[in-house]
């Protein structure tokens, strides 16, 4: 559970620790203001991304899946700052589609987590996995990361790729390839 009191005590801590006065007119709703924020980005802590997932259609069909340009904005667990990017989706149905919204809700789940963009994109995979049983998923995230882009050595705009593979995806470069035309399409 999210506990605000906590968080506002350390935000006046952290004001305190980069030389500012949090008693000054400018800060002194920052630390409540942060609290209330954490609790909508870190919402993904207190919820159960199999729940999306749990409304399923019949299908027929076992062809390709894909659903491309959902939209994350998450936290980077070793910085505590914003990653966001594009997360793109594929799976090949055995008998089992989940409703399209419900893809990009169990992606909002894992991102409103601390989280490290490698093991995000594994726990994508890998519900869809447990809970659709298809024949294979693949997931890609593509995200600018501000502990990157904003400091250090400053890429603005440089992209992280991470990539999941799982079950007929795994050793079939053809469908891998066939993934990455529908995202170009
Ligand atoms: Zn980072």
């Amino acid at each position: 559970m999210i506990d605000r009191e906590k968080i506002e005590e350390a935000v006046k801590l952290l004001l305190e620790g980069i030389g500012e006065d949090p008693g000054r007119e400018g800060l002194k709703d920052t630390p409540a203001r942060v609290a209330r924020m954490y609790g909508e980005i870190f919402a993904g802590m207190d919820a159960d991304a199999s729940v999306p997932l749990a409304k399923v259609f019949s299908v027929e069909s076992s062809e390709m899946v894909l659903e491309k340009d959902i939209t994350f904005y998450s936290m980077c667990e070793h910085h505590l700052m914003p990653f966001y990017g594009k997360a793109h989706i594929a799976y090949i149905p055995e008998g089992k589609v989940a409703g399209l919204s419900k893809l990009a809700r169990t992606v909002e789940i894992y991102a409103a987590r601390l989280q490290i963009q490698e093991r995000m994109t594994g726990q994508i995979a890998d519900a869809l996995m447990e809970h659709l049983a298809p024949g294979g998923v693949m997931v890609v995230l593509e995200a600018e990361h501000m502990c990157m882009t904003m400091r250090g050595v400053k890429k603005p705009g440089s992209r992280t790729v991470t990539v999941a593979v799982r079950g007929v995806f795994e050793d079939n470069p053809m469908l891998q390839e066939r993934f990455f035309r529908m995202l170009r399409m």
